[in-house]
């Protein structure tokens, strides 16, 4: 497996990376393990400030960071420089508060003098996805970090000159040489660490497939591991909204990042009393994004992160329409563009019979669908394999609220769009979107051993 930088805007290929030996792996599992064991002489203290150093190194290099970005996966840049800025943040957060959040928990018992406390328990392995390289990585070592674990990575293997460039970023930092380590390795290396008795965690952020595969390999090998897998997460926009604004926000929710995000608003169900002119409106937004040159400030729409994911994205569209599907808006490969773009795309009549009723579309294509109230909103949004995040556009927040609480996912923001993202907010879903949590208080947890301390 050759992991390449392809810049999606020309579809040059800008540089290419080997695959390690499987001496250095274990050499650097050996580095990693010896950092391991240097960090329990440390307290938890001692390694926030290098942590808030790599939230420094990140914002004083983040104009080369974010053309990385750029040329691996194709981002706008001026989305890249966000993404830039919201790792520092992630990293500042745990910095400031990992400390507390791993404070020992003394617990009210009858058995005299007890508390919990939260140890490291050695190196987690994490496997990454391209959608944004930085962030995806900094949710795993953040939190592993203030714990104590280091962090072993194999990142996609189109986005390697972002792999590279954060592993260079903590050591920058001050981090010890293995505390983060970037693994250039294929698929096979990858079940070799997973089975290492030294790797205690695994932690996986990709497709339902990676999913299914990883967890049943840390499984075989009895190790806890975490799974963000996709999403096919639905925008309720009921009856009493603003429709220009409602259409707007939810254009945006689904083609940032050209609409390439696990938690992109991909069905919009739209209440039946406002439904043609939501259509209209929303019409009128998708027509404002335009593909072009992902380096410039004033381009909106960017190009997919690969030949691959472009191909795939037309098989879809094209294979939903077969089973009935009307196309509204948009379809196809832009006219006169060499890059990987795909139109802004609107589909509706979508039936159940359709496959694309149960699919993760990973790009710039809406699905629409029509509720005549909230009990049928629910009904149409809970029919899905997946259950990550959602959204409900409404001024009734009281009313909202109560539709949320029936949504069966992991995630629901009222009157923002779920692709937001908070260092302090908890990231995950149920279902075939996964299991586990990532950033918050608790994620800092996840690989911690939780011991009972108990004084008679
Ligand atoms: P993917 O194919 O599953 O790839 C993700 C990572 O898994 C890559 O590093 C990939 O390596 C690796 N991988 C795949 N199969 C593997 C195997 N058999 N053994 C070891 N490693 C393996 O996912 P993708 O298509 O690139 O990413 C998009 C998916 O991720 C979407 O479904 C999206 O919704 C989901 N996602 C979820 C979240 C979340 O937080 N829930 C966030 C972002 C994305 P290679 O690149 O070398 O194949």
């Amino acid at each position: 497996m050759a992991y390449a930088s392809i810049y999606p805007y020309t579809g040059k290929t800008l540089k290419t990376y080997n695959v390690i030996s499987d001496d250095d792996l274990t050499a650097k599992l050996n580095q990693a393990e010896k950092v391991f064991q240097e960090f329990g002489k440390e307290s938890v203290k001692d390694r926030a400030p290098i942590l808030a150093n790599v939230a420094k190194t990140m914002r004083q290099d983040e104009d080369q960071l974010a053309k990385y970005i750029t040329h691996d996966m194709g981002k706008l840049l001026t989305e890249a420089k966000a993404e830039v800025e919201l790792s520092a943040n992630i990293a500042q957060y745990y910095a400031d508060n990992g400390a507390d959040f791993l404070r020992d928990k003394p617990l009210r018992t009858m058995a005299g003098n007890s508390w919990m406390e939260y140890d490291a328990t050695g190196i987690v392995m994490c496997v990454e996805p391209w959608n944004f390289p930085y962030y995806q990585l900094m949710r795993v070592f953040a939190t592993n970090f203030m714990l104590g674990n280091p962090v072993m990575v194999k990142h996609a293997s189109n986005v390697p000159q972002c792999a590279e460039a954060f592993e260079k970023v903590i050591e920058k930092a001050g981090a010890p040489k293995g505390a983060y380590t970037n693994l250039f390795v294929n698929y096979k290396q990858v079940g070799r660490i997973i089975a290492d008795p030294r790797v205690q965690g695994v932690a996986l952020t990709g497709s339902e497939k990676a999913g299914a595969i990883i967890s049943a390999e840390a499984g075989k090998n009895l190790k806890k591991c975490t799974m963000e897998l996709g999403g096919n997460d639905v925008m309720y926009i009921r009856g009493d909204v603003n429709v220009k604004k409602a259409a707007k926000l939810a254009a945006y929710a689904r083609l940032w990042n050209a609409g390439q995000v696990c938690v992109s608003a991909k069905r919009y169900i739209v209440a039946k009393s406002i439904y043609p002119e939501f259509m209209k409106d929303l019409k009128a937004e998708f027509a404002k994004y335009k593909p072009g040159d992902p380096m410039k400030a004033s381009t909106n729409l960017a190009p997919l992160s690969s030949k691959k994911a472009q191909l795939n994205l037309q098989k879809q569209v094209k294979n939903a329409v077969a089973n009935g599907a009307k196309m509204v808006f948009g379809g196809g490969i832009p006219k006169g563009t060499n890059g990987f773009f795909y139109n802004p795309t609107i589909l509706t009549n979508i039936t159940k019979k359709n496959p694309a009723f149960y699919q993760e579309f990973f790009g710039p294509v809406a699905q629409v669908y029509v509720a005549k109230d909230d009990a049928e909103a629910i009904k149409i949004a809970n029919d899905s394999n997946y259950g990550l995040g959602g959204a409900i556009v409404s001024k009734d927040t009281h009313k909202a609220a109560q539709v949320a609480s029936k949504m069966n996912t992991g995630m629901i923001y009222i009157n923002d769009i779920c692709n937001v993202i908070y260092p302090e907010l908890p990231f995950g879903g149920v279902k075939h979107a996964g299991f586990g949590r990532e950033l918050g208080p608790y994620a800092v947890k996840t690989f911690a051993n939780a011991k009972l301390v108990s004084i008679k």
